[in-house]
Order: structure tokens, then sequence, then C-alpha cells
């Protein structure tokens, strides 16, 4: 995979501008609960959280993951039947992927074929945005994916779930201070994962996986073992998205959910205080009920 983003920085002008760009991106963190939040000042980014999203917007511009629309430079990977790994030339980190279908159809239910690609990228997280949870392209089915040691919320939750607690367990049953819900899920080599992962859809609720309302995580932690996290979504924005005075320009997906809240705005990136932060993930996501013992549950969220 080295060899792959390699080639394409070689080949690419924009995405290496971009990947030697990150390297001067500000970076702070903050603590929330149990959660380190790592804020990134990132305006390459702007493509992505400023994107419109409505179906106007998106029926009058050509979609940038089909391969006839993509830059020529762009090379992909088949990583799963359906399914071409490609570098995202707008990255969040230096190993960043966007894996699309090749088929331009909608970003609808939730791809089980993450199972394969987690099990063909060691070392990454691979993750799901729901089209109202932070896709910036709703209209063309398509994950991505990045190394997981640069995730808090996966690093987090390798060292509070460990499988004696049960395989199913949510943020309060682990009991976390979180400032929003999470479900995660241990698959072990017994469980099909693939199926498991159909599974999410009961245990989290049908709605938000129909209505978009979701991002889901899978990775293989250090220990060989499959892992998903859910988050359940009540807003695809926070009620301060937008680029007026007293606005941000924050528009959280998987990676923001995960504790790496990108900013591409300074003045958004200077200003967010802890209180802000909390506000954005408890207007996105669910604001988990007060921590219980921990006690492993199947409860849903
Ligand atoms: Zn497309």
């Amino acid at each position: 995979m080295i060899d792959f983003i390699d080639a394409q920085l070689t080949d690419w002008p924009l995405a290496r501008e971009n990947y030697q760009a990150l390297g001067r991106t500000e970076r702070r963190s903050m603590q929330l609960g149990d959660l380190t939040v790592g804020i990134q000042h990132n305006p390459a980014r702007i493509v992505s959280t400023g994107a419109k999203t409505d179906a106007k917007s998106i029926g009058e511009r050509p979609c940038f993951l089909c391969k006839e629309n993509r830059p020529p430079q762009q090379t992909g990977v088949d990583i799963a039947d359906g399914w071409e790994l490609l570098l995202n030339p707008y990255p969040i980190f230096p190993s960043h992927f966007t894996i699309v279908s090749t088929k331009h159809q909608p970003q609808e239910g939730l791809p089980l074929d993450m199972v394969a690609m987690a099990e063909k990228l060691p070392g990454h997280t691979v993750f799901f945005n729901g089209r109202r949870s932070g896709a910036s392209c709703p209209d063309h089915l398509h994950c991505q994916a990045v190394k997981t040691h640069e995730l808090p919320l996966m690093c987090l939750i390798e060292r509070s779930h460990a499988l004696k607690l049960g395989r199913v367990a949510t943020s309060e049953s682990l009991g976390l201070d979180m400032p929003f819900a999470f479900k995660s899920v241990i698959i072990t080599p017994d469980i099909e994962g693939m199926s498991e992962l159909a599974r999410i859809e009961s245990t989290i609720g049908k709605e938000y996986i129909y209505e978009g309302r979701i991002n889901v995580f899978v990775w293989i932690d250090h220990n060989g073992l499959l892992r998903i996290c859910a988050v359940p979504r009540k807003a695809h924005r926070p009620s301060c998205y937008g680029t007026g005075q007293n606005q941000r320009l924050i528009s959280p997906g998987c990676i923001d959910m995960a504790g790496v809240l990108i900013t591409p705005v300074k003045k958004d990136y200077d200003s967010l205080t802890e209180e802000d932060v909390r506000q954005i993930y408890g207007e996105c996501a669910i604001t988990p009920k007060a921590p219980c013992n921990r006690q492993p549950t199947t409860d849903s969220l």
C-alpha cells in the first residue's frame, strides 16, 4: 500500500501538495471525559466540510467518485468485489483512502464488504458515513480508511472493551464518560464478520441505517480480533454550521466522531472551547445516559 501512495504522490501534483500541507496543519487537543479530542485546522478540507449535499447541488455537478470524472492522474486498486481503493486527495492523515463502489449508486444501507476491506488493510480502520452523517458525496457509495492509531475513539475502545466484558457493549455499559453514545462489538473468529455487521442494523435500530444517520467503523485490533463500532446520529450538521460571524464550518463525519475534529477555518480552530465541542457532539449524536457500572450488556443504545 505504501508503494501505491508513493506512486500517486509522484504522479499527481494536487495530492502531493495536499499531503505535504498536512505536515503544516495546526493541531491541539482537549479532554472530554474519557475521550481525547484532537482539533485539526485543515484548510484543504473545505471541499468536504463545505460541500453542498442537497439534491439540486448534487444533480448539477459531475460525480467526482465516478471513474470517468476522476482526474487522469488518480489510479485505483481493486480491494474487494465491486470496490476500488483510491488515495484521498484531501487527506486528514498521511494514509487516507477513499474506497468507492465501481457502480454509481447512492450512499445507502451499510456495506457489508467493509469486513473484507478491513481484512485487506491491516492497521487501518475502514469507516462509513451515512448520507446524513458526514458524507460529502451522498450520491456515490463509498467508505474511507485511515490508520487506526490516528483515531482516539478506536484506541479508547481497544483499551476499554476487553472480550471478558462481553462481545457487545455500549459506551454506558463500559462506564465511559463520553460526549456521545456508541456501540462496540467484538467479532471472535467463530463468528462470521459480515453477518455480525448486518446484525448492527437490528441492534442499533433500522431507522438509523435507512435514514443514513450512522457512522460505522470496522477494524482488526492488536489481537487480531475484528471490531465494529457504530455511532448513531441525530443530525448531519450542528446548529452552528455556517460561515456567518457566530457560525462554524464544522460538519462531523466518522473522523470527527472518532475524536479528530476538522476545522477548515482558522477562526473556528482558534475559538472552539470544550463546551462548544460537547455541544456539537451532543447535537449530532446521542447524549449518553450517566455511566453505569462496568457490566456487559446487549441493550440497544
Ligand atoms: Zn458516481
